[in-house]
This record gives structure tokens, sequence and C-alpha cells, in this order.
């Protein structure tokens, strides 16, 4: 399925792919956070408190962070530490879906989809909405994809049996929430997203991500309760983790529960 490289090759693309992953990190966290603030989307990156237009060398993802220590360098604004933590989150999923599929066709999609599972993300995290514009993004993908993907036939029918059962799922569990919390417990984008990445996981990757962005979720919540009570808690970074845990380590975490029941 993938090319078969010397490491040094493998080693070579690695690192070209981790930086790639970190200037569209950095792309993808201010494209969120202009939508965010209903900005355009156009036009130079800048600061958010005196507006300076940022040079060459503070357009380098990580690197310029770092060197300014997270503070503007005309007026000493602090810069948001989500723009450093979205730049090195996407650094090393791009880096984890080559060590996953190596140079594939299925490397080639899975750095879309999560692409936009990072969008998804940041945007839930500042606006707790998952624009539909992603969710079609993610759509769009499986489709282009499912024939060079391989084994079509077989994965579009699981594929389908895993969204309707997680988005499905994720529709009773959230009408049944609602009526016993009193107030909408899911979101409509939740349940989309859900069934969106159901039919990239299927019926038994689903569990994976079902069960590993509820721990993410319950976690955060635990986490984020302290704050304050009653505030919505956006749910998409969680499911969004899930899916890629499910993704790229579905097979390996499936094959260790195996031989623990076959012992
Ligand atoms: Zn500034």
């Amino acid at each position: 399925m993938s090319i078969d490289l010397p490491l040094s090759a493998d080693i070579y693309i690695g690192i070209i792919l981790f930086c790639f992953g970190a200037c569209m990190g950095s792309f993808v966290a201010c494209a969120a956070d202009r939508y965010a603030k209903k900005e355009s989307l156009g036009g130079r990156s800048h600061c958010d408190s005196c507006g300076a237009k940022l040079g060459a060398l503070e357009l380098i993802p990580i690197f310029s962070y770092l060197c300014l220590k997270g503070k503007c360098r005309k007026c000493g604004a602090r810069i948001p530490v989500d723009c450093l933590l979205a730049e090195i989150a996407m650094a090393m999923a791009y880096l984890a879906v080559y060590l996953y599929g190596g140079v594939s066709v299925v490397t080639a999609e899975y750095l879309l989809l999560v692409t936009a599972l990072m969008a998804v993300a940041l945007i839930d995290s500042r606006t707790t909405e998952i624009p539909d514009g992603l969710i079609v993004f993610g759509l769009v993908v499986y489709l282009a994809f499912l024939y060079p993907h391989g084994d079509w036939e077989a994965r579009i029918a699981d594929g389908v049996w895993g969204a309707l059962a997680y988005g499905g799922g994720m529709m009773l569990i959230s009408l049944v929430l609602d009526v016993v919390l009193k107030r909408e417990s899911l979101g409509g984008g939740d349940i989309k997203l859900f069934a969106m990445l159901g039919l990239y996981t299927g019926l038994v990757g689903g569990l994976i991500m079902l069960l590993c962005s509820s721990f993410i979720g319950l976690a955060t919540a635990a986490a984020g309760s302290k704050g304050g009570k009653g505030a919505e808690i956006p749910f998409g970074p969680a499911i969004a983790a899930g899916a890629i845990v499910a993704l790229l380590l579905g097979q390996l975490i499936t094959d260790m529960y195996v031989s623990l029941l076959i012992k």
C-alpha cells in the first residue's frame, strides 16, 4: 500500500512534514481565530493589540513564539499560547500520520482530515460551534479517497454502519440527556461530527473513538468545571483527538486487546 523508502528518506520526509504541519497549525489557528471574531480570512497576520504587521521571521511557527517569549515585538502584548499549542499539535499529528501511512494515498487522506479536525477543535473551543463546512469537507475527502484508499466496497459498508451507529447513537444519547438535564447536552455539530468520523473509523474504530473522546471530554470538563458552572463545554476537541487516536492506533489497540483475550 505504501512505497518502501530507505530510512534516510523516511527521516527527511518526516522532518519536512513536521515543519509543514507546524506551518499549517499556525495557519489554521489564525484562520480559526479570525472565523471566531468574524474577521475576513485574507490579509497579513498582525498583533491583536497594536495591529503591527508580523515580519517574515515572526511568521515562522514555534520558533518565533519561543524567540519572542510569547510577546509582541512592538507592544509587548501576550501572544495567545493556543497558537503555539496548535502549531506543535499539528506538527506532531502530521508526523504521526506519516509514521502510520508512509508515502501512500492514506497519508494524503489523513493529512487533510487531521487539518480539518484541528480547525474543528480550535473553532469549537472558541465559539462552541462546529461549522458545517468542515463536516462537508470531511465527507468530500472521504468520498474522493474512497476508491484510491483501497477495498472500497468493504470500507463503505463498515463506514456507513459506523456513521449510523455513532451519529445515530449520539443523537439518542443527546435526546435522553436533554430530557434528564433539562438543557441542550450535545450540540448538533457534535452529532454530525461523530457521524462523519464514523465513516472513517467504521464500527470497531468508532468504539475506540467514542471511548477516547468521552474520556478526554470528561477529563477536560472536570478540569474546566472549577472555573465556572453552567458554561457550555465544547466537545469538538475531544472528538477530534479521539478520532485521530482511533484512526492511527485503532488497529494496534484492537490487536493488543484481542491478544489479551486469547492469553
Ligand atoms: Zn503588538
